[in-house]
Parts: structure tokens; sequence; C-alpha cells
């Protein structure tokens, strides 16, 4: 992690030192807590950074723990994805994944303790009922008829519950708090819920599940640990939490709150990722183009990258609106340092070298600024395919014109000077092929008497070898999707293009999620899931520079 940004201060780190100078605290264990109902996201990549970061640290230990509190929408493949995920971003978790759901079984016990303290009970009132009884931000609620259950009505209701003889809504039970409380969290919270669901871990053996607020505040109790850190909404969810662990007199972590990342040109709400998915407006959670974890990394984005963005960004209270260029920035700088160099072309122009017969093997280098990183075998021959962007019959401007034109030399990268001599059309107009000079004394020198300032990259046509490539762009075009009507009005209708690219023999050799910079085009990953050895199929990662802030 050489080349990252130290750590800036965050308010978080003073808490933690406060802490730890008063006595208050003696080590610092944070914990991740994912809900695996989706892959997780950018945002998420902010919380996993921040924990596991803080708990390095200072030493400590970082938890992942699976909120696993609501069977109907959590699955086995995203506890596994999640894993793969918060692994790959470089964290460790110190051998096993934690669960909510092996809490079960002391969260229905201190259910109980609070119903025998008369802190709990009961209720069967409707759902509506509760609704409209719970009051508003101006009034206070209404107690429920039910609220003075005796602690022996409770206890055995409550075991009817967990008996499974009641049907879904039939029955809750809640905190007894305070109807009047200005905090609405406060006004008698449910606890348990039936639902009669199969869940992905304790499969059928209960019908009854804790609330995600009755079992987070204990779940992090039971872990020790000492910072919980989570973001602003539930702040308001504190006095609950800490309300819970006076009455079942447990350990009380500290929680702090921060604000969350939101990033423009993307959502990154659960349900709507899973609508994209489920609706095929892409591929799936790992398409490219998602603000996902794994579709970032399936993309090319390196984990350093996304790291790098986190620590960039920093921690706060305040609105966290974070444009998409800074994430693409931290992708460009890791991906300069690391990505080998090959020649790519896009848009093919034939091009006829006039005074060279024969087929050379050039050396060069991987990385023009580390040589360290080795060198291939590049092969020139008389013919060759260029961009045809680097081609103009009539420059603007040609004294800022470096690239090739009507008796113009330019450097082929890694290889000689050429000069055009001769452009030739089609019927169309069209320019269909060059035919150039090659100064064959600037190999590796610079010619006598000039200089030529212009340099484009290459590659001979008959070792071309021709691959796909899936030019990927945002996904959204509009800066806050959420914002428009219907967000799915924002897609971007051009976030995906499939095209073909030719490419120098030595890109075959790229392994499934390498990256290599398209010298002037772009980064370019192969495709995890598509490529086969020998047969790459490249996904764009990022351009060589912002496109967007030009457009806007
Ligand atoms: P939802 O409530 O929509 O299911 P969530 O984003 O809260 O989604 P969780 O799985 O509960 O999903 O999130 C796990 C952790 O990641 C939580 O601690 C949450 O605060 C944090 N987190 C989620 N989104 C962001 C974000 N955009 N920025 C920072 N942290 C986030
Ligand atoms: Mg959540």
């Amino acid at each position: 992690m050489s080349n990252e940004t130290p750590a800036i201060s965050n308010f978080i780190r003073t808490v933690i030192n406060e802490d730890l100078k008063s006595g208050k605290r003696e080590q610092v264990i944070t914990r991740f807590p994912p809900e695996p109902n989706g892959y997780l996201h950018i945002g998420h990549a902010k919380s996993i950074c921040l924990n596991f970061g803080l708990a390095t640290e200072y030493n400590g230990h970082c938890n992942l723990r699976f909120d696993d509190t609501n069977p109907v929408k959590e699955e086995d493949e995203y506890v596994e994805a999640i894993q793969d995920d918060v692994a790959w971003l470089g964290f460790d978790w110190g051998g096993k994944a934690l669960f909510a759901s092996d809490y079960f079984d002391q969260l229905c016990e201190w259910a109980i303790m609070l119903i025998k303290k008369g802190k709990a009970y009961v209720d069967s009132q409707s759902a509506e009922e509760m609704r409209t009884n719970r009051g508003t931000l101006t009034e206070p609620g209404i107690n429920s008829p039910y609220r003075d259950r005796s602690i022996e009505d409770n206890l055995a209701l409550f075991e009817k519950m967990k008996n499974g003889d009641f049907p879904d809504g039939a029955q809750i039970l809640r905190a007894k708090i305070d109807m009047a409380s200005p905090n609405m969290n406060l006004r008698d919270p449910a606890m348990y819920r039936i639902l009669h669901a199969h869940h992905h871990r304790t499969g059928d053996k209960w019908c009854i599940y804790p609330m995600y607020d009755f079992a987070h505040g204990q779940e992090d109790s039971i872990e020790g640990v000492t910072h919980s850190i989570c973001t602003l909404e539930f702040e308001d969810h504190r006095p609950l939490y800490e309300w819970f662990l006076k009455e079942l007199e447990i350990f009380t972590p500290q929680q702090i709150e921060f604000a969350r990342l939101n990033l423009s040109y993307t959502v990154m709400s659960k349900r709507k990722l899973l609508q994209l998915v489920n609706e095929d407006y892409v591929e799936s959670w790992d398409d490219p183009r998602m603000p996902t974890i794994s579709g970032m990394r399936r993309r090319g984005y390196p984990a350093a990258a996304i790291r790098q963005f986190c620590d960039r960004i920093g921690v706060g209270r305040g609105a966290n609106w974070i444009d998409l260029s800074v994430l693409e920035d931290c992708v460009r700088e890791q991906l300069n340092e690391t990505a080998f160099r090959r020649q790519a072309v896009l848009n093919p122009l034939k091009v006829t070298i006039t005074n060279f017969d024969k087929v050379e093997m050039l050396e060069a280098p991987n990385h023009p600024q580390q040589p360290g990183l080795g060198s291939r075998k590049l092969p020139m021959s008389n013919e060759l395919w260029i961009d045809r962007d680097d081609f103009m019959e009539n420059p603007p401007s040609p004294k800022k014109y470096f690239r090739l034109g009507p008796e113009r030399e330019v450097r082929l990268r890694n290889s000689y000077i050429i000069k055009c001599n001769e452009y030739i059309k089609d019927e169309n107009g069209e320019i269909v092929e060059l035919k150039c000079s090659a100064d064959l004394d600037t190999l590796g020198k610079n010619p006598e008497g000039r200089k030529v300032k212009g340099i484009i990259h290459w590659v001979s046509a008959q070792h071309a070898q021709k691959i796909p490539v899936r030019i990927y762009d945002r996904l959204f075009d509009q800066e806050n999707p959420d914002k428009a009507e219907d967000y799915l009005s924002a897609l971007n209708p051009e976030s995906l293009q499939v095209t073909e690219a030719l490419v120098e023999p030595s890109v075959l050799e790229a392994q499934p999620g390498e990256t290599f910079q398209f010298e002037r085009v772009g980064y370019f990953t192969a495709d995890s899931k598509n490529s086969q050895p020998g047969e790459p199929v490249f996904n764009r990662a990022v351009t060589l520079r912002d496109t967007w802030a030009k457009m806007k």
C-alpha cells in the first residue's frame, strides 16, 4: 500500500483516542455488519475501509458479521459474495464470519427477560391500529389496550408466538418504553415478529424473528465491540439500543455515526440495484457497470484504488456527495503505476511502409517508467494498422498538430519514425491507406537535425490479433439518478458498446483479471467471466483522461 495517501485524521479517531486515554476502553474492536440481501457496493466499501482500517491502525480487531434477521430477503449467495468482496478489498476478519442468527437463542432469552421485568408486552393490535396509534412527529402516540397485560399472560403469549400458534402478523412483542416520546423509535418499538419463513441458516427452527433494532445493539455487545460505527440514520436509534442494553444489564458499545457516501451518476439503494439485475438492465450484480465491489473488480478497478478513494473522501458528519471522477482518478492513478503497456488499435487505418521488407522483433518495455517490469517482443513489418484518428488530411492548426498528415512525421511507439508520402482514398473519398517511409536510423534514438514530437500507437497487420472489447461507460448519464422522476430514465443508453480491437500478439497472454494500458486508448482488463485461455475479452476499466469533465 506504499503509494496510498497516508490516513487523514477524522473525528472518529478523536473519540477513540479519548476513550483509550481516559481508560474507558482498553482496545478497539469494530465490526462491519452487512445484511446479506444484496451485493456490496462502493458505499459499503467506505464503511469497510473505515472499520477494518481503524482496527488495523489501533492493533485491534474487526468482525465481519452478517445481520441476517430478515429471512425473506437473505440468501447464502450474498453471504459468499460479501466475504469474497471484503477479502478482495484486502481485509481480514480473522477466522470465521459471524451471524446475527447465531445469537437467536440468546436474543429470545433476553426478550423473555424483558417480559419478566415488565419491560415488554405482546400486542394484539392489527398493523393498521398500531400505525394509527403510533402518533406523529408532532402528536404523541396512544397506549395499546394490550399494554398492561400481566407478565404471565405475556410469557404465555410469547411462548405461543414462538411455537407457531399464530399466523404472521397476529401478535407482536413490543418494548414498553414511552408512547409519548419525541423520539419515535422509543414509542414501544417492536422486538419480535411472527414470520413463518425459512431462514438461510436456521432453516425452519424459528417462526419468530427479532427486529433489527432489537438485535443490532446486543450483537455488538455480545462481541465486545468497543466502537460501533454506523451511518447517520441510526443516530435516532442510539437511545433505543442503549435502553435495551441497560435493561439487559450488558456491555454498551460506543456508537458513532458518520455520513454515508453518495456518488454522482450512481444509485446505491440495494432495492434499485436488485431491480437492475432482475429486470436485465445489466447482466448481473457483477456487471462491470454496477457500483458493486464485484462489478468494479470485474471492470478492472484495483482494490488499492478503492481503498485510496475511501481514504481520500474522508469521514465526516456532513452530507457526503462525491463526484464519480474522484473514484475514476484513483483508478487511473493506481493503474498508471501497475498496468503493463500494450498496443491496440480500435479504429484501424492501413499503413504501408514502402522501404521496409522484413519482420523485425522489437523489444518494447512493459512500463516506460519502470524498467524492472521487463519487456516484451513487438513485431514490426511493412503493413501496419494505426488509429484512424491519428491521420488528418488538413489539420486545422498545423503547428499544434503532432500526428500524421501529408508529408508529416511521427514516431511509431517503440519503433521508427515514419513519414507520410502518399494517401489513398476510395470512391467515397474516404482515406483507406497511407504510404509511408521509415527513417531506419531512428530506432531508440532521435533523428539528426530535426525534432519529431508526435508518437502514435500501431500494430503489425500480419501479426495483429482481433479480440472482442467492451467499451463501458457510466451506467447513468444524469448526475443524480435518484432525483429523476424514475431513476431508470436516467440510464445511459451508451453505457456498453461492444466492438473489436486489433492488438499486438502478447495481449493474448492476458490472464483473466489482468489489466493493460492500451497506449493512448485507455485501461482495459481481461474479463474474468468471459475470457478463455488465449482468447481474452477486454473490458474498458477507465479512459486515460476524464472525458466527462469536458462535456458538462
Ligand atoms: P439497506 O438498508 O438498503 O438494505 P444498507 O446499505 O444499509 O442497505 P447494510 O447491508 O445494512 O445495507 O449495510 C452494511 C453497512 O454498510 C452498514 O453499517 C451501513 O451503514 C454501511 N453502508 C451502507 N451504505 C453506505 C454508504 N452509502 N456509505 C457508507 N456506509 C454505508
Ligand atoms: Mg441497513
